[in-house]
């Protein structure tokens, strides 16, 4: 096994032996909370969020847009497990923004290797190992952070599966900072029609 997953092994060793009362804890968030947001390593929504086990769903893909499938969990978030306050978190410098789906299908065409970067922007070697499966995905990329928080926004806020009376509320996540910053438009967009008072 690689030495990763050792560590990783040992971790989870070291975590389950002082795991103690969370092992009762409900399905449902505790907090009425989801989090939609970036699988960038360097993102720590438990932490810039202050969430413990048992807290919050966070849904992570890459760039925390509005895909069809964070959307699933959304819906199965507030239908199933009682979510009512949404926020939809990108991030200052998104790898999400350093390519377009033309290039990532470039990219997959040439080689299923792992490319690199330069200031040229990505390249990769052609080694035959490519596939063309790539023309068939939407890779989802940033133009620009602000835009695609009010887009995901408002994706999230007209689909026809989700109530009126969740809020969504848009930010960016400064990577140099550690600070959540609104966009204030995206917060407007996700506006709840009619607020739920009543926390339990
Ligand atoms: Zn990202």
């Amino acid at each position: 096994m690689s030495n990763i997953v050792n560590e990783v092994l040992a971790a989870n060793t070291a975590y389950a032996a002082t795991f103690g009362d969370k092992s009762n804890l409900p399905m449902p968030p505790a907090r009425h909370l989801a989090i939609l947001t970036c699988m960038d390593a360097r993102l720590d929504p438990a932490k810039f969020a202050g969430l413990t086990e048992g807290d919050a769903h966070v849904i992570r893909n890459a760039g925390g847009r509005a895909s069809d499938d964070a959307i699933r969990s959304l819906v199965i978030s507030y239908k199933l497990l009682g979510t009512r306050e949404w926020l939809v978190i990108h991030h200052s410098n998104c790898g999400m923004e350093t390519f377009t789906d033309e290039v990532m299908r470039g990219l997959l065409a040439s080689s299923l290797k792992t490319a690199s970067i330069d200031e040229k922007g990505w390249r990769d070697q052609t080694d035959g190992t490519g596939s063309t499966e790539g023309e068939y995905l939407d890779w989802l990329t940033i133009g620009d952070q602000t835009r695609s928080v009010v887009a995901d926004v408002r994706r999230i806020r007209t689909h026809a599966l989700v109530p009126q009376t969740i809020p969504i509320y848009g930010y960016v996540y400064d990577v140099k900072s550690g600070r959540l910053n609104e966009i204030p438009e995206a917060t407007e967009i996700g506006r709840a029609v009619q607020t739920q008072t009543a926390r339990t």
